[in-house]
């Protein structure tokens, strides 16, 4: 394995993903939510952070990042777009640009939906896919800025990537994604058995996530949805769900 991904949650059911090349012990983290837990972490890897990568603005994703780039004098990269509202960034990256995290090599994909300028990052090589609040176990972001077609546009071009891939999201929700799943595909025999699972997971205190992209494709009503329509119908039944 070229990299090796861990999760660190932080805040109250926030997930960073640490990210390490084997080969040289560069270190990546993805969304320092806050500084505490994640400096303790990377502490524990070796004591070594060379980049933060950033897919959204939102403090709980953004909140420890100027904490963790002064104890370890990392890069800071994130969206173009959103530079005017990330914390200062070293490399404001477009979509289709690259990142590299020792002899690991990422590229930036624009996913807007839960935010505009919301990006993701598919290092392919390990399989990772860095999602932020795009795709989540079982769900998708809310629609805070964007609409369902950029949203379904967005969860269509993670969902080509390969089945191997990955899915490091941003927030441990599985276990009430798939509660609110049940309700729209209450025969799929994949969903009942994740939910299952997914609820065994955290009865042990286990963390749901990484997935990967085939066990979305066949349980997550959001990335199984066939048209944007479906999309919306679905995102704005699921915003009322209790
Ligand atoms: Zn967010």
């Amino acid at each position: 394995m070229p990299v090796s991904v861990q999760a660190i949650p932080c805040l109250s059911d926030n997930y960073a993903w640490a990210l390490q090349d084997a080969a040289t012990g560069t270190t990546a983290i993805c969304d320092p939510g806050e500084a505490g837990p994640i400096i303790a972490a990377l502490e524990a890897m070796g004591g070594r952070c060379d980049l933060i990568l950033l897919t959204h603005h939102h403090g709980d994703h953004v909140g420890g990042v100027e904490e963790v780039r002064a104890r370890f004098g990392a890069r800071v990269v994130g969206a173009k777009a959103d530079a005017h509202r990330l914390p200062r960034l070293d490399a404001a990256l477009a979509p289709g640009e690259k990142v590299v995290v020792g002899a690991t090599e990422g590229v930036v994909i624009d996913t807007p939906g839960h935010t505009v300028g919301h990006i993701a990052f598919h290092f392919p090589e390990g399989h990772v896919l860095l999602c932020g609040d795009t795709l989540f176990s079982l769900g998708c972001g809310r629609l805070i800025e964007g609409d369902a077609g950029m949203m379904f546009r967005s969860l269509a071009a993670l969902s080509a990537l390969p089945d191997a891939t990955l899915v490091c999201c941003g927030h441990e929700y599985t276990e009430s994604n798939a509660r609110f799943a049940l309700t729209v595909e209450p025969e799929n025999a994949a969903l009942v058995a994740r939910a299952a699972e997914a609820k065994a997971q955290r009865a042990a205190g286990k963390f749901t996530v990484p997935t990967t992209m085939a066990e979305e494709k066949a349980t997550n009503p959001f990335v199984r949805a066939k048209d944007v329509a479906r999309l919306a119908e679905i995102r704005s039944a699921k915003d009322n769900f209790r």
